[in-house]
């Protein structure tokens, strides 16, 4: 497919002010630092990293919820980075957002048919009865009982509601979905059904998916590319199967070693690795390479220069000196690029 969704350079930052009269800005809490990624339509990308990394402020910039600080935001080939969501109606439902935890958006005074329904109210496109139908037919497109049209809130579990939040996004015929951490409130058991439902209804309404998670086992199956931040950063990016069967960063080594699985070989027979201590301040992050404070990999040159993202194999690129399971030529073609 074509690219639907192109970030370059994105960047959030949230000044911090000191002084209760006059205030005076200190600092700044760099959340999103430079961020660059494309999308195709009709695919998925994966953003994972611990929290604090930035990428709910990046879900919440490309859905408009957040005005970047810099960089660009080109949808459809249109630059929408300082369109705000009040001035563009179509843009609006164009790109929808699916929350954590969907009770806390779900109006418990109001009916699931009445929720799923407002969309097509606002459009004014259907008579009453047509309204009911559409609903229940999205209804049953997320696997609730269509019969359930006059239930509350309350009346479902979390998956269910899960579901009710799903379809009520749907309803506005979306191209872009950013779900932020979809399924993380929800019982293991549920987690996958939920998942599921997302890839089927990708097909089915030719949707195209940012998924937010803080676990690489989440998005593994759904995603058809993964991105992982830390303190603001992308430190790597790449296919799927390239970056799950070879990962290039410590960093991600050391997550997908941390992933409980019963067959050691999906960690590539690989040791579990305990990362050093806690996440540093995002106000004051390491220099140079951010993650060189944890990383057992380090030497004297990733606090003193940056490293920058090169894509080592195809389609995968990687932000380190001395990446693991890269190609023989890779530290030459990093020190080049730095
Ligand atoms: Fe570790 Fe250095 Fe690579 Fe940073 S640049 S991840 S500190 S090896």
């Amino acid at each position: 497919g074509e690219v639907l969704l192109e970030v370059s350079g994105l960047r959030k930052h949230f000044p911090v002010t000191r002084g209760a009269v006059v205030k005076r800005q200190v600092g700044a809490v760099k959340a999103v630092d430079g961020v660059d990624f494309t999308v195709r339509a009709g695919r998925t990308l994966g953003l994972v990293g611990e929290s604090g990394c930035g990428k709910t402020t990046t879900g919440r910039m490309i859905t408009r919820l957040l005005e970047p600080t810099d960089g660009r935001i080109v949808f459809e080939g249109r630059d929408i980075t300082h369109v705000s969501q009040g001035t563009m109606r179509p843009l609006r439902r164009d790109i929808q957002m699916i929350f954590q935890d969907p009770y806390s958006s779900l109006n418990p005074r109001k009916t699931v048919g009445s929720i799923v329904g407002a969309p097509f109210h606002l459009q004014n496109v259907a008579t009453e009865a047509g309204v009911k139908k559409a609903v229940q037919d999205l209804l049953d497109v997320v696997g609730l009982n269509p019969e359930h049209y006059n239930r509350y809130p309350h009346e479902f579990s979390g998956g269910q509601r899960q579901r009710i939040g799903i379809a009520r996004t749907l309803a506005l015929r979306p191209k872009l979905i950013v779900a932020d951490e979809p399924v993380s409130a929800l019982d293991v058991s549920i987690q996958a059904q939920v998942v599921n439902l997302l890839e089927d209804l990708q097909d089915e309404f030719h949707l195209t998916y940012v998924v937010i998670a803080h676990d690489l086992s989440v998005v593994r199956h759904i995603s058809d590319q993964v991105g992982v931040m830390y303190l603001g950063k992308m430190v790597e990016l790449g296919d799927n199967e390239s970056l799950y069967d070879g990962p290039m960063h410590p960093y991600t080594v050391a997550l997908l070693s941390a992933v409980p699985v019963p067959d050691p070989s999906v960690r590539g027979g690989r040791e579990r690795i305990r990362l050093q201590g806690d996440v540093p301040s995002p106000l004051n992050p390491p220099t140079a390479c951010r993650f060189h404070t944890r990383c057992w990999k380090a030497q004297e040159v990733c606090g003193q220069v940056e490293p920058p993202m090169v894509e080592l194999k195809p389609g995968h690129q990687v932000a380190c000196h001395f990446p693991e399971n890269a190609p023989p030529d890779a530290e030459s073609r990093v020190a080049k690029a730095a």
